[in-house]
């Protein structure tokens, strides 16, 4: 006789997280998943037969219990025979080709809602609605052509759906994991023989005397039950009594838990066991180690990779083109000292030729007494003085508040050597549509520099430019020792384009030009170097920076090279 597919009932739309769930608890075997629009309908399906199995939400590490799915499970007798814990990456999704600004509404599952609340603050002028489910929020903007609307579901409904996701892993702590139980009607039979690692859950309500949880309890300690989790939920029928949901390790056959409950049973009014279960062991490619890219045969790839993004990234700042063949240079002033410093010194680099202007308004300085930049004074020189020369500048930001600030200003942010590895900083700016210059930490491998790119792409933020600014080596001849196997390398591992920034890796201007040079030979997309128009009364890295005849020699070497016109 051929085999019935078992059908299992999901509460949600297809593509909510409870059917992502339900596939990987099932990805042996081929399951009948059909959804329901609340979790009372998929149990009144179960309870009427026309379904074999449930399964529903029960514990977020967010937001706490599911509190309804407690209840119903009581309520209705129902047996717990299986659960999983599934890591919860929140997209924000929207209408194909709808922007970020252009959202008024966003729909979601209040719980859905709750996990985002810091990312949502990002919003305060959209109007955030509570929905019955993540992928029915997706699935309406979809059917209705939604172009002011966003919806918070997961890469499944953005599938299915055909949405684009604005920005991803919106989630306000990464990781966040839901627990769903899969239920039953009737009691399985498993006795607990199998060699597992097995978990029972119960509930019991006690009588209205002192002590009556307290001792309880003991009873469990008496019987070297271990006890994992323990909640409450109110007795809907009689006010202030409560019923008691415990999580215990081991089978409710066994000698220790049998006694234990009989002991119990003589405490209390009632003691329910709601099931024993095999415990979740986490799939480990479920979660930190795996990444959101694929490859052609869909194994994951780390973003940053060839394997993920096989061509080489173009990133478009202005009319300028940075990576895919091209070779940039970014000039200016380490920091943005007045308008006359930055204008002249702008002057130099736009005359010249070089392509972006740089200089630092926030600076990350060794020295707390060393200058600090001119802030947001700073910021409004460099945008002048880049207007004037009709160049799009890069300035650093230093901290995840001045982000946006920051962005408002300059066409590419700069993340210094000493945040490369300043993770919620790198977060912020993942979120933010502006090209992100990332540089290598003075004491930080390749792969970590790749692993900080990652954190930028994995927020969404694909314009994404890397910067091989020398490391810390025991040689102090030269500022920094520059790494220039790093640049192939790089080339072999990521398709970001790679620059060199000659003037921090030496600190020595007469070996800028022919470092230069070596960085275009070998590969790069680019250099940044510093050029200020009167280097010995420059504010910072005066040592280094290049002055006019320096940087109009650098400059016509490399239109010798070819480089560009
Ligand atoms: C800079 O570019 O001025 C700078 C501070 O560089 P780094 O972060 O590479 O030291
Ligand atoms: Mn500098």
């Amino acid at each position: 006789m051929e085999k019935r597919m078992i059908k299992v009932g999901f509460q949600g739309e297809k593509g909510a997280y409870s059917e992502m769930a339900l596939h990987q608890l099932f990805r042996n075997q081929s399951v009948d998943a059909i959804p329901f629009r609340t979790s009372y309908d998929v149990v009144d399906a179960l309870k009427k037969g026309s379904i074999d199995a449930g399964l529903l939400p029960i514990d977020n590490s967010i937001v706490g219990n599911i509190t309804h799915t407690y209840d119903l499970l009581v309520e209705n007798r129902l047996t717990i025979t299986k659960e999983i814990i599934m890591p919860i990456h929140h997209n924000l999704l929207v209408y194909p080709g709808v922007s970020k600004e252009a959202i008024r509404y966003i729909y979601s599952h209040p719980a859905a809602i709750s996990q985002c609340e810091v990312f949502l603050r990002g919003f305060p002028g959209a109007e955030i609605i509570p929905t019955y489910d993540t992928a029915g929020s997706a699935k309406m903007i979809a059917e209705k052509a939604l172009t002011d609307t966003a919806a918070i579901a997961g890469d499944r409904a953005a599938e299915i759906y055909g949405l684009e996701k604005r920005c991803e892993q919106i989630e306000d702590y990464p990781h966040n994991q839901t627990r769903f139980v899969l239920i039953a009607a009737e009691k399985p039979v498993n006795n607990g023989d199998e060699v597992a690692p097995w978990k029972t859950t119960v509930v019991f309500n006690t009588l209205d005397q002192p002590g009556m949880l307290y001792q309880c309890l003991g009873v469990l300690e008496k019987y070297h039950v271990n006890m994992t989790m323990l909640t409450s939920r109110p007795h809907k029928t009689e006010p202030w009594k409560f019923n008691f949901f415990v999580e215990l390790d081991g089978h409710a056959a066994s000698d220790a838990m049998r006694k234990a409950f009989e002991e119990i049973k003589k405490r209390t009014g009632f003691l329910h066991v709601l099931g024993s279960y095999h415990r979740f062991e986490a799939d480990k490619s479920l979660y930190s180690s795996s990444a959101p890219g694929t490859d052609k045969q869909g194994n994951n790839a780390p973003l940053y990779s060839l394997r993920a993004h096989p061509e080489a990234t173009v990133v478009t700042v202005k009319d300028v083109r940075i990576g895919g063949g091209t070779f940039t240079v970014m000039a200016g002033p380490c920091s943005v000292e007045g308008r006359h410093q930055m204008i002249e010194s702008a002057k130099i680099a736009h005359e010249n030729g070089a392509h972006i202007l740089r200089g630092g308004a926030f600076k990350p300085r060794t020295s707390p007494y060393s200058f600090q930049g001119l802030g947001l004074e700073g910021l409004k020189l460099l945008r002048e003085a880049g207007d004037r020369f009709n160049m799009p500048v890069i300035t650093e930001v230093i901290s995840p508040e001045d982000v946006a600030l920051v962005a408002e200003y300059a066409d590419v942010l700069q993340i210094g050597a000493r945040n490369m590895q300043n993770f919620v900083l790198l977060q912020e700016v993942g979120r933010c549509n502006k090209p992100v210059f990332l540089k290598r930490g003075m004491m930080a491998t390749v792969k970590e520099l790749l692993l900080s790119a990652e954190y930028i792409l994995a927020k969404g933020n694909d314009q994404v430019i890397l910067c091989e600014r020398g490391i810390r080596t025991f040689e102090t001849a030269t500022r920094n020792t520059l790494d220039i196997s790093a640049i192939p390398l790089l080339k072999e591992k990521t398709h970001l384009p790679v620059f060199v920034d000659p003037s921090h890796a030496t600190g020595i201007p007469t070996l800028i030009e022919p470092v230069s040079r070596a960085a275009a030979a070998i590969g790069a997309d680019g250099i940044m170097v510093e050029v200020h128009f009167n280097p010995a009364t420059a504010l910072s890295d005066a040592d280094q920076a290049l002055s006019e005849p320096q940087f109009a020699s650098l400059m016509a070497a490399m239109k010798k090279m070819g480089l560009f016109m």
